[in-house]
């Protein structure tokens, strides 16, 4: 086994101070994510951020890595063509409930089938912050906001539950009040060779008065305190997703697999990274493509 050289946690931390709202919890997220890649020993050179558009998808701009800040919902499709282009990076999305599970669901969900190496971290806070406070595919049924005034009718997405039935082989959720707990769970999701979403509930303190840091401290618990819990179990998975009550909500790894990843079976890509593969175009048919795409 390789020996980790852990960095030190200032080299993930970027130029930019985030402009996030004082208590966001997406602050407590990026912390997350800084310690889970120390603790991998990641080269700020190999990380590659993709993010969406919403608060949360401004995290690429706080993190010394690679990255791309891409269009509405596509930060998925983005990210995709980028591992298939080098996937030797640790490619990893970072973005809002609805930017992923609303305008992005497709390509959440065939990124998924596919089992393509990826981690996704989203931070749900069943709430649209950048377009101040409107319901999003996460918000509760009866929960009154901006653009649900006499209270949300429609059922909500369950990430966990989506993930296990599309084909992602690491899913977990974590609050980014648990920092530590929460840079677990992103940390296994980097270090998993397949599809790794991590859900996680963070809090926005501006516009989400309902779902706060209060509200998840006292209401979840930890999927790994019960030692008899098998994230080899898929059936008890599914269960879990289902867990949502007034009293207790789970978080951690609800399951585990192993299965091919696209990487894995798509032959293009056995003799190593394409950007590293010679361009199998002679020069002057190659000009001649550019120009008629130009
Ligand atoms: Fe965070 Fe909400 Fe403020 Fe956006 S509006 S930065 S999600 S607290």
């Amino acid at each position: 086994m390789a020996t980790v050289v852990e960095l030190p946690l200032e080299v993930y931390q970027g130029a930019v101070e985030p402009d996030w709202c004082p208590g966001c919890g997406d602050f407590g997220v990026l912390r997350a994510l800084e310690l889970a890649s120390q603790k991998l020993g990641l080269r700020t050179k190999d990380i590659f951020l993709v993010s969406g558009i919403g608060c949360s998808s401004n995290l690429p701009g706080f993190f010394h890595a690679y990255g791309v800040h891409s269009l509405h919902g596509r930060a998925v499709a983005v990210a995709s063509g980028a591992k298939l282009a080098n996937h030797e990076l640790h490619v990893v999305i970072t973005g809002g409930d609805g930017d992923g599970y609303g305008i992005g669901l497709n390509h959440f969900i065939h990124a998924m089938r596919r089992n393509l190496d990826l981690t996704y971290i989203v931070m749900n806070n069943q709430i649209y912050g950048l377009t101040t406070g409107q319901a999003s595919p996460t918000t509760r049924v009866g929960h009154k906001t901006k653009s649900t005034p006499r209270g949300n009718v429609e059922l909500p997405i369950n990430p966990v539950a989506l993930a296990l039935v599309s084909g992602a082989t690491y899913i977990a959720r974590g609050f980014s009040g648990e920092n530590k707990h929460l840079a677990d769970l992103i940390g296994g999701g980097i270090a998993h060779h397949g599809f790794s979403l991590v859900d996680v509930f963070s809090p926005c303190v501006t516009y989400n008065k309902i779902n706060t840091h209060q509200f998840f401290r006292q209401h979840c618990y930890k999927l790994q305190d019960d030692p008899g819990y098998q994230t080899s179990d898929y059936d008890s998975a599914l269960k879990k997703s289902f867990e949502w009550d007034d009293k207790k909500i789970p978080i951690g790894v609800f399951y585990k697999g192993e299965q091919l990843t696209y990487e894995d079976s798509e032959p293009a890509l056995k003799k190593g990274p394409l950007v590293r593969q010679p361009l199998p175009v002679e020069k002057g048919l190659f000009d001649e493509l550019v120009e008629e795409f130009y």
